[in-house]
């Protein structure tokens, strides 16, 4: 319609995938060094694989657009985080974990020269629980001689071994060609934006401000529905528990219930499951403890829940625990700390108690519809157009940049393109922000705005 077309006129399209369609997901998994990237490289063709360099754990898996013989899929790499000589074992663990959860068909590359090591055998034993496709890779057999090599592999109990060659590309149409046998049409698994199904919340906070409480509080009393999520029996990484007579997924409950204590590497796995639990969630509740002081760490999983684009509902808990003193000097810790969120739902909950979990819900449902919301082109345009005509932009040598038209591009959350003629001041933009929050209700949700500039 017009507004594509005027849209297409500035070489912008919106990109609307059907998100019941999406491509079928194969994760590789396997210690440093056996060469998954080197095989990811070569299925994706002679693009480079990039590996985001964000500072973090979000690098830590990347995924790719690969296609064998006319079939999309979507590779999964699991590997790029830190090797912590201690901790490895269980990271890597961790990491193939999580990926696995989310793909249709699982790649297990081992290193057939150098042959298993304990580190392959702990990512086996988490496979053995998994009910889905795993092929096992055997790598590096470069040479038709070192073939003798891949039948020791049959003993990881992951059946025939396919024995590849990532560097000189040996091998890998026999295992694509068998990847395509057992890939499904469309992700059975793919996340995040999968519609129907229960709404997925993360529980999120730093260590002992009640998480697993909480989840006990509203998992028991509200008949949960413990069922074999993840494709995994005895470990399901995520839950159903039915709230205000709709069922719920908590995303990585086993994250929360497993309390996982290692010497060393615990700092990382912890965060590390936090930023995957934000990312397969679509709304966060940030847990924060009242009875310490809100700390860098809660203000910083905060941030990580805005910068992924989740909807966002702040419960203070340990409510019991509050005296008057203490109450004031929380309120002017949220006036500090926390000015930037004020549009978050906040509710005041105990979870050893139970006392206001049945704030929750509303809360939940305020913020995923606002994170839901889209406004049409013509309210949107509307709108730019009283606030520019009241408060137009300042001058600037003399020039005032225009905002032409506006349009909002996609939800979750919502997102606004600005066509202009230069560039608008920072300040300018916020407060456009500020009044887009005022005149339609987005609380509970992030909002973006970015601009086309057409000078
Ligand atoms: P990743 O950590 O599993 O992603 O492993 P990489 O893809 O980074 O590979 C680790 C090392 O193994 C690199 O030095 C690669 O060049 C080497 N490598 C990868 N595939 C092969 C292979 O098929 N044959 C041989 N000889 N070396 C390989
Ligand atoms: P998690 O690490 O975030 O999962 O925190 P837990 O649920 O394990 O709780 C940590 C500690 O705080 C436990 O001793 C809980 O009993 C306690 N706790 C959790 N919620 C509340 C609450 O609402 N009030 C009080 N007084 N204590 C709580």
């Amino acid at each position: 319609e017009e507004d594509q077309e005027l849209l297409g006129s500035w070489g912008f399209e919106i990109n609307e995938s059907d998100p019941e369609e999406a491509d079928p997901v194969v994760a590789i998994v396997g210690r440093p060094n056996v060469g998954k990237s080197t095989i990811i490289n070569r299925i994706i063709g002679h693009r480079e694989a990039v590996v985001e360099d964000k500072p973090g754990v979000t690098r830590d898996r990347v995924s790719y657009k690969a296609e064998w013989a006319g079939k999309d899929f979507t590779l999964v790499d699991t590997g790029g985080w830190e090797a912590d000589a201690k901790g490895i074992d269980a990271q890597v663990a961790a990491q193939a974990e999580i990926a696995v959860a989310h793909a249709d068909v699982v790649l297990l590359v081992v290193d057939a020269i150098v042959g298993i090591s304990n580190t392959d055998e702990a990512i086996v034993r988490m496979l053995r629980r998994v009910k889905k496709p795993i092929l096992l890779v055997a790598n590096k057999v470069d040479a038709e001689h070192q073939e003798a090599e891949v039948h020791a592999l049959w003993s990881l109990g992951m059946g025939e071994p396919f024995p590849v060659s990532g560097v000189h590309g040996r091998g890998l149409a026999d295992l694509l060609d068998a990847l395509l046998k057992v890939i499904p049409e469309h992700s059975q698994y793919a996340e995040p934006e999968a519609l129907g199904g229960p709404r997925r919340i993360a529980l999120v906070g730093r260590p002992n401000v009640g998480k697993s409480s909480l989840l006990n509080k509203l998992a028991d009393e509200e008949r949960a529905v413990v069922n074999d999520l993840a494709g995994t029996t005895r470990d399901p990484v995520d839950e159903i528990v039915e709230l205000g007579d709709r069922p719920w997924r908590f995303v990585d409950t086993a994250g929360i219930r497993r309390r996982v204590h290692m010497a060393k590497g615990a700092d990382f796995y912890a965060s590390l499951r936090t930023q995957t639990a934000i990312e397969r969630s679509e709304v966060c509740v940030v847990l924060l403890d009242v009875s310490e002081p809100i700390s860098e760490q809660d203000v910083r999983i905060i941030q990580q829940v805005v910068d992924s684009g989740r909807a966002l509902v702040l419960a203070f808990n340990k409510w019991d625990t509050l005296d008057e003193e203490r109450r004031e000097l929380l309120e002017r810790e949220i006036d500090r700390d926390l000015a930037h969120v004020a549009w978050a739902p906040r509710v005041n909950i105990s979870a050893r108690t139970g006392w206001h979990k049945d704030k929750l819900v509303p809360a939940l449902e305020t913020a995923l519809e606002a994170w839901d919301s889209r406004i049409s082109t013509g309210r949107f345009n509307a709108f730019l157009g009283e606030i520019v005509a009241a408060h137009p932009h300042p001058l600037r040598g003399g020039k005032q940049p225009r905002i032409l038209f506006g349009t909002q591009v996609s939800s979750r959350p919502p997102k606004f393109v600005l066509f202009t003629t230069g560039f608008l001041d920072p300040g300018y933009r916020r407060f456009i922000v500020r009044r887009l929050r005022e005149t339609f209700d987005f609380t509970g949700t992030p909002i973006e705005i970015s601009m086309r500039v057409r000078e």
